[in-house]
């Protein structure tokens, strides 16, 4: 994840390797730190938000704020991802990491593995035949307290059986009628080239190229 000297530096309010790694790949150009890098170790805050947004608000507010007290005055970027299942009235959503099936979501941050997830999810799904879904990504740069850009965008989907290697998290369940294939069955590049994550990560590298 090494950068070019001269990028803009960019810290990105995730421990989420996997969402920081397709990101990187995205924001050419950018440096983009971990709050690790920043002496910032466990960063966790909670998600108490009502919506994708207010959680990527959120997620860069508190980053912000422990960069700030480091005399760090990067921009930040924070974003809130999740599975909403239109048959499941919209469900897991903004509960995706902490999804256990019909029982509700676990108490405090515990979360279980993705393969007992979409195990969980696909039971609870049952035979409906209503199957549409979609990943979406709310995504937020922000510059200081007073100023950010929000972007939200979405994969369009289908739930089907689990599938494929690739990616992480719901990945296998998500099915793309036109390609034929689950997210999880794409390779790297094809999943940055047309997932929720990377036509945010699009538009928001547009707003930083015209910062540099
Ligand atoms: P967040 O880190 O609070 O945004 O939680 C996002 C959760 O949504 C992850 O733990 C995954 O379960 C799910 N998720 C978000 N984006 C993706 C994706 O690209 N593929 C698969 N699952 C995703």
């Amino acid at each position: 994840m090494e950068q070019e000297q001269g990028a803009v530096r960019v810290w990105f309010a995730s421990g989420n390797t996997h969402k920081r790694l397709e990101l990187s790949r995205i924001l050419t150009g950018v440096m983009l730190k971990g709050p690790a890098d920043g002496g910032i170790g466990d960063f966790d805050p909670p998600e108490t938000g009502t919506s994708f947004l207010e959680n990527a608000l959120l997620k860069a507010g508190a980053l912000r704020r422990a960069l700030t007290e480091r005399g760090i005055f990067d921009p930040v970027l924070a974003d809130d991802s999740g599975l909403c299942v239109d048959a499941l009235g919209g469900r897991p959503g903004i509960y995706s990491a902490r999804y256990r099936g019909r029982a509700g979501v676990l108490p405090g941050g515990t979360t279980l593995e993705s393969a007992e997830r979409n195990r969980l999810l696909l039971e609870e799904l049952g035979d409906r035949t209503e199957r549409a879904a979609r990943f979406v990504c709310a995504m937020v740069l922000l510059f200081d307290e007073n100023r950010f850009v929000c972007v939200q965008e979405t994969l369009e989907g289908e739930i089907a059986g689990s599938r494929g290697e690739g990616g992480f998290g719901y990945d296998p369940i998500l099915y793309l009628p036109a390609l034929g294939r689950t997210v999880a069955e794409l390779g790297d590049d094809e999943k940055n080239r047309l997932s929720h994550r990377a036509k945010a990560g699009k538009a928001i590298a547009k707003i930083l190229s015209c910062q540099s």
